[in-house]
C-alpha cells in the first residue's frame, strides 16, 4: 500500500488538487479537516469538542485526528493508495503515523508540499470565506492564528521528511492545471 501526503499552509490548494488526483490515480483521499467538519455537522461529541478549537483557528488534539486516520485506513483495505491532506500537521502526528504504518509493513512514500506566501494565504482564505461559509475563514485574527500555527507547528515537518528523501516542494501560485501537472509527474 502506498501512502502520499499533501502538505502546505491553509489555502494552498490541497483540497482542490486532492480531488483531481483522486480522479486520475484512484487514491482514497483523507482530509482530516473534512472529516472533522462532518463530525461537527452531525453534532457528535467529537464534533462538539472540535468545533470550538477549529473556529478559533487552533488544532484539534492529536489523539482525535490519529483515531480518524486509523479508522479510514481500516475501513478501506482495498484502496490502491491513500492521499492524506492536512495530516500529519505536527511532528508528533508524523511520528505516530510512522509507527502506525511500520506496524503494517508500510511507510509514507512521498510528501508533496504546495507552498504559497502568507499574503496569498490571506487572500485565498478571505475569498473562500464568501464561498464556503467556514467560520475559521471569516475572521482575519483567526486566519493569522492559523498562519502562525502553520509556521510554528507544521513547517518543522519539512525538516522531518527532507532527510528521509521524501520531501517534494511545488510552488502553489500557478494555475490549478499547472500545479496538478507538476504533482502528477511526481506520483
Ligand atoms: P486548512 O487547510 O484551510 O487549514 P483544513 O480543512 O485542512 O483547512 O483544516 C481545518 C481545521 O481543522 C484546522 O485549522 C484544524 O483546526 C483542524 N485540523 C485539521 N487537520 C488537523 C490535524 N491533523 N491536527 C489537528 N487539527 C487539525
Amino acid at each position: 500500500m502506498k501512502y502520499y501526503l499533501l502538505f502546505g499552509p491553509p489555502g494552498a490548494g490541497k483540497g482542490t488538487q486532492a480531488k483531481l488526483l483522486v480522479e486520475k490515480f484512484n487514491f482514497h483521499h483523507v482530509s482530516t479537516g473534512d472529516l472533522l467538519r462532518k463530525e461537527i455537522a452531525k453534532g457528535s461529541e467529537l464534533g462538539l469538542k472540535a468545533k470550538t478549537l477549529i473556529d478559533a483557528g487552533n488544532f484539534v488534539d492529536d489523539s482525535i485526528v490519529v483515531g480518524m486516520i486509523e479508522s479510514e485506513i481500516a475501513a478501506n483495505p482495498d484502496a490502491s493508495g491513500f492521499l492524506f491532506d492536512g495530516f500529519p500537521r505536527t511532528v508528533a502526528q508524523a511520528e505516530i503515523l510512522d509507527k502506525m504504518l511500520e506496524g503494517k509493513g508500510s511507510q509514507v512514500n512521498k510528501v508533496i508540499s504546495i507552498i504559497i506566501s502568507d499574503e496569498m494565504v490571506f487572500q485565498r482564505i478571505q475569498h473562500r470565506a464568501n464561498i464556503e461559509g467556514r467560520k475559521d475563514d471569516a475572521d482575519p485574527k483567526t486566519i493569522q492564528n492559523r498562519i502562525d500555527t502553520y509556521h510554528a507547528k507544521t513547517e518543522p515537518l519539512i525538516e522531518y521528511y527532507k532527510p528521509q528523501g521524501k520531501y517534494n516542494e511545488i510552488c502553489g501560485e500557478g494555475t490549478v492545471v499547472e500545479i496538478f501537472e507538476k504533482i502528477s509527474s511526481l506520483l
